[in-house]
């Protein structure tokens, strides 16, 4: 049976970058950079003032005090009038052109006015709250590299240098799609021997969450023709999903109708727990995924295998979550051979810190998913004892 490394590896190298395309900025947010950004701009454009005060020569306060003839006001969004020359001072508002023949500027608060003149009583350095002209960024910076996700900063930066719209990569399309006769889908009464469809929505919730448009192609009964109808309405996507029916059950038919749609599998089982029945291959350019059916399978399965793939074919160069090591706050055990992805909460203690399982760990048992902060990585036939460390795998922004 593969690791998980084995399996991830299978997939990494098959999950290429889609395409790309270009968007403006308000579709630019959490996509991720096509392209590199060289700027075309010199931020600031000019010198400027960084404070409200007066703009005068550094030469000129050598000798204090000393009054100046206020000869001009700039205001931001305005140029000077004329050259300043020794003696003169400038009244000068924050952002606004350095006049030239200044070097420095004063606070208005260190400054005494009077009608047009100005009394300074404390010599400045040149260059005093002066930005000077590129500061931030010059023509010709690389200010960010294709592959990295535009958050705020970046599309401030974006806006700044008029580099939109901007080529970022295409977002993976990912088509979900449960299978089970057992299951009821969301708007159905769940008749005697059914259940609620839960995969569907706990997997759209994933993929959204990690920058891909899901696709829903609803139930399918455990029939491989209508299994098979539905790989086919999934075509148009760049991902397939699948959950239940990947075991080994008469009516576990999914590996069966994937290669009769013409996929070629590149696994199946993987050592682990929640999921060890879990099938990955390629059908033309796309990834199809069959995941187990138990719900929390499913997530652990999705979150350490199809995550990071969708992530790299977003272009994304850093897939992997964070890891920390915890302390465990109480034995977290891990019976049986395969390795345990088991839930836990997160509470800080000092500098570290600890974690507790969220109870149960059926891999029926959805809550203990809903409460986890994490997934506690812990070897076959292991018991972490109290007080000893646990590498975990964040899941969710820690308190
Ligand atoms: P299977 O892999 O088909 O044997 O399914 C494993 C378990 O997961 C069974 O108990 C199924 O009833 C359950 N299951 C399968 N699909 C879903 C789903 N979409 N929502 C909730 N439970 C499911
Ligand atoms: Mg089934």
């Amino acid at each position: 049976m593969l690791t998980v490394e084995e399996a991830l590896a299978q997939i990494l190298s098959r999950a290429l970058p889609l395409g790309t395309e270009r968007v403006d900025v308000y579709a630019a947010p959490g996509r991720v950079l096509a392209e590199p950004i060289v700027s075309r701009r010199e931020i600031p454009p000019w010198p400027n003032s960084s404070m409200d005060g007066y703009a005068v020569r550094a030469a000129d306060t050598r000798a204090v005090p000393v009054t100046l003839v206020v000869v001009d006001c700039v205001a931001a969004g305005t140029l000077p009038s004329r050259r300043v020359g020794p003696g003169e001072a400038v009244r000068i508002f924050t952002g606004a052109p350095v006049p030239d023949g200044v070097d420095a500027v004063i606070p208005q608060e260190d400054v005494e006015a009077e009608g047009d003149h100005v009394r300074i009583t404390r010599a400045v350095e040149p260059g005093a709250f002066i930005r000077p002209r590129g500061e931030d960024v010059r023509v010709g910076d690389r200010v960010l590299e294709p592959g990295r996700t535009l958050g705020p900063a970046e599309v401030g930066l974006l806006a700044t240098l008029g580099h939109v719209p901007v080529l970022v990569y295409r977002r993976p399309r990912v088509a979900i799609l449960s299978t089970g006769n057992e299951l009821a889908d969301l708007g159905t009464e769940p008749a005697p021997g059914q259940i609620p469809n839960t995969n569907t929505y706990s997997l759209m919730t994933q993929v959204l969450e990690a920058g891909a448009e899901p696709i829903n192609l609803g139930v399918t009964p455990d029939r491989l023709e209508a299994i098979e109808e539905r790989i086919g309405w999934g075509m148009s996507a760049d991902v397939f999903i699948s959950s239940a029916g990947v075991s080994v059950g008469e009516l576990d038919l999914v590996r069966q109708a994937l290669t009769r749609c013409g996929a070629e599998l590149h696994l199946w089982q993987v050592s682990m727990r929640p999921g060890k029945p879990i099938t990955f291959g390629t059908l033309d350019r796309r990834l199809v995924f069959g995941l187990p059916g138990n719900p929390v399978s499913a997530m652990v399965t999705f979150e350490l295998f199809v995550r990071p793939a969708l992530l790299a074919m977003a272009g994304l160069r850093n897939v992997d979550r964070p890891r920390i090591r915890a302390r465990a706050l109480d034995p977290i055990a891990n019976p049986g051979h395969r390795r345990g992805y088991l839930r836990v909460t997160l509470a800080r203690d000092g500098d570290e810190y600890g974690a507790r399982l969220t109870g149960e760990q059926g891999s029926a048992i959805l809550r203990s998913m809903v409460e986890a902060d994490g997934l506690a990585v812990v070897p076959g036939d292991t018991v972490i004892a109290k007080g000893e460390s646990v590498e975990v795998i964040i899941l969710k922004q820690l308190k």
